[in-house]
């Protein structure tokens, strides 16, 4: 993986299983958050492998197990207005879903879905 901002060890399953392959249309839209904020982004939650995600109670199908998705925080922003600029930028395409403390995306080939 290559990436000016990111390193693949900020991607890993949070359980230690050392799952850690993001995609890299994922990668690319969180470098164009990246540059569009101009502010860090945090990875909060990213690869999950199958036993992870069932223990914190994750979607059976959800798209951390593909390595597609991410939960960011973005320094300084708030999740809404991250949210407001990925539907507005990545119009009927992907998974965008706002939380309270962070933002989640995800390159699903099957998409749009927005919560
Ligand atoms: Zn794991
Ligand atoms: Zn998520």
């Amino acid at each position: 993986m290559k990436s000016r901002y990111f390193q693949r060890g900020e991607f890993a399953c949070s359980c230690g299983c050392g799952f850690d392959t993001v995609d890299a249309e994922t990668l690319a839209v969180l470098e164009d958050v990246r540059e569009h904020f101009e502010a860090p982004v945090i990875i909060t939650s990213g690869c999950r492998c199958p036993a992870y995600n069932a223990r914190i109670g994750g979607a059976e199908h959800s798209q951390h197990k593909l390595g597609r998705a991410a939960d960011i925080q973005v320094r300084g922003v708030a999740p809404a207005q991250v949210q407001d600029y990925l539907i507005d930028r990545y119009p009927g395409r992907y998974g965008i879903g706002r939380y309270d403390n962070f933002t989640h995306v995800d390159t699903r080939t099957n998409g749009p879905a927005r919560w």
